[in-house]
C-alpha cells in the first residue's frame, strides 16, 4: 500500500466522510456494536462482498480492556463467519493462554477487512479504505485501554502510516485513535516461519506489562 493511500484515508476522515451513523436510542456498547454488525452484514462498499462466503465482524468481550486487530478473514474464518478460527487462531489462543488470557473473556478481536480477499491475497488500499469506517466504529464504541495489531496491515491501519515492523514492534506506539498500541506479527506468519512465534511471545509480554501499567495509572 502506498503512503498516499493512508493520507487519503486520514483526509476522508477529516471531512467526516468515514463515519458509521448509529441510530438514536443505542445505549450500551453491545447494542452499538450490534448495530454496526447489522450494517456490515449488508455491506457492498467494495467488491469483496461478491466473493466472500460470510462477513466476519468480530468476537469476544466488548467490555474488555484489550482489542486485537488482524488483517482479514482467511478460508476457515470465511467459512464459519468468525475471526481467527483456523490454525492461526489456534496458535493465537495458545500464546494468549501462556500469558493467562482467554480470548472470549479478556479481549475483543476483529480484522481490518470484514470479508476475505480471494486466495488470501494482501488487502488492497481501496478495500481498507472502504472497510475502515467499521473498524473505526468498533474502536470508538469499545474504547479499549490497549490495541494490539496482528501483522503489518493492521499495524499500518492503526498507526496511521506505513513503517517497518522492526520499527513498530517492541515499544508501545500511539495509535491514530489516541489509544496505546502494541504491534506484533500475524500468527499466520508465525505458522510459516516458526522463529516468529518467540518474537510474538516477547510482544505479548510487552502487551501484558503495558496493560497492567495502564490499569494502575487509571
Ligand atoms: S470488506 Fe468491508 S467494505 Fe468490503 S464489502 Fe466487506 S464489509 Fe464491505
Amino acid at each position: 500500500m502506498s503512503r498516499k493511500s493512508f493520507w487519503q484515508l486520514l483526509y476522508l476522515e477529516s471531512l467526516g466522510l468515514n463515519e458509521v451513523i448509529l441510530p438514536e436510542g443505542v445505549k450500551t456498547k453491545a447494542q452499538a456494536l450490534e448495530e454496526v454488525r447489522r450494517q456490515v452484514l449488508r455491506c457492498t462498499r467494495c467488491d469483496l462482498h461478491k466473493t466472500k462466503t460470510h462477513y466476519v465482524f468480530g468476537s469476544g468481550n466488548p467490555y474488555a480492556d484489550l482489542m486485537f486487530v488482524g488483517e482479514a478473514p482467511g478460508a476457515e474464518e470465511d467459512k464459519k463467519g468468525k475471526p481467527f478460527v483456523g490454525r492461526a487462531g489456534q496458535l493465537l489462543d495458545r500464546l494468549l493462554q501462556e500469558v493467562g488470557l482467554n480470548r472470549e473473556t479478556d479481549l475483543y478481536i476483529t480484522n481490518v477487512l470484514k470479508c476475505r480477499p480471494p486466495r488470501n491475497r494482501d488487502p488492497e488500499p481501496g478495500e481498507i479504505q472502504a472497510c475502515f469506517p467499521y473498524l473505526k466504529a468498533q474502536i470508538q464504541i469499545l474504547r479499549p485501554r490497549l490495541l494490539v495489531a496482528l501483522g503489518r496491515f493492521a499495524a499500518w491501519t492503526l498507526y496511521g502510516m506505513q513503517k517497518k515492523m522492526s520499527l513498530l514492534r517492541m515499544q508501545v506506539q500511539q495509535s491514530k485513535f489516541g489509544i496505546p498500541l502494541v504491534v506484533t506479527y500475524h500468527p499466520a506468519a508465525a505458522l510459516r516461519r516458526e522463529a516468529l512465534t518467540d518474537e510474538m511471545r516477547r510482544d505479548f509480554q510487552l502487551m501484558v506489562q503495558t496493560l497492567e501499567q495502564l490499569r494502575q495509572s487509571s
